[in-house]
């Protein structure tokens, strides 16, 4: 199975899923053209698009992939109906298509409809987990959204996250100031800014690294409680999220 991530408007992530056949899976098309691009020079056959929520930088390009392939089934939540998704899925449904067999994962949060398509090791999360942070909380609560993120850490560790931007340079500089005593984040955070300036890409990373980088991932660490403002352990670790994602929305 081959990945290919595909960048597109400013930092978005386009990422297509290909079996042996050269059939596809498009994830998250923010815009038609670079898709349509990649398809014909590495002649690749798509049989579906996914959505996972419906905001405009992840569907904006269904229309034009549809003029193309009008025959192509796009699945996506409720959220996304009127956005082109023609097959609603829920939690726990399978997607069995082509060589494919995803599981729907429901992670509320970012938006409330908001999925994620899990085939192992591959997790396509959208705007829920990123490299280093986690999406705003635009329409779900903070327990939502830290359920959500507890959802994906219950994975294995192998599971390589495909998230939806490139967001992990400005997500590992407000990791370092939650944490500044850190080594293991002020290494990464190091490297990513080298890959930044070689314009390489940071994603996908595995959850492995984001268990040991992603603050959002830990909010039962002592040290980052008392960085926040927070007596440790005095309050739910879901209280802690929701003060790291307003201290995040301040930064
Ligand atoms: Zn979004």
């Amino acid at each position: 199975m081959e990945l290919i991530r595909i960048s597109a408007l400013l930092d978005n992530y386009i990422w297509l899923l290909c079996d042996e056949d050269k059939r596809c899976v498009i994830i998250d098309p923010a815009e038609s053209q670079p898709v349509i691009d990649i398809l014909a020079a590495n002649q690749l056959i798509p049989v579906a698009i996914f959505l996972t929520h419906h905001h405009h930088d992840h569907v904006g390009g269904v229309p034009g992939l549809l003029i193309k392939h009008p025959e192509l089934p796009v699945y996506g939540p409720e959220e996304t109906r009127r956005k082109g998704a023609t097959q609603i899925v829920h939690e726990h449904e399978t997607i069995e298509i082509a060589h494919f067999s995803f599981r729907v994962m429901e992670l509320p949060g970012h938006t409330l409809g908001h999925i994620a398509f899990y085939q192992a090791p591959h997790l396509f999360c959208g705007d829920t987990l990123f490299s280093g942070g986690c999406g705003r909380l635009f329409e779900g609560t903070a327990e939502q959204m830290f359920s959500s993120l507890g959802k994906i850490s219950s994975l294995p560790d192998d599971t390589l996250i495909c998230c939806a931007h490139e967001y992990t340079a400005a997500n590992m500089a407000f990791a370092k100031a939650v944490l500044p005593d850190n080594q293991t984040i002020h290494n990464y955070y190091q490297k990513i800014i080298e890959r930044r300036e070689n314009r390489q890409a940071t994603v996908p990373t595995t959850l492995q690294t984001e268990k040991k980088i992603n603050v959002f991932l830990n909010c039962h660490n002592i040290d980052l409680q008392k960085n926040i403002g927070i007596k440790p352990n005095s309050i739910s670790l879901s209280s802690v999220f929701q003060q790291l994602r307003a201290y995040k929305d301040q930064f």
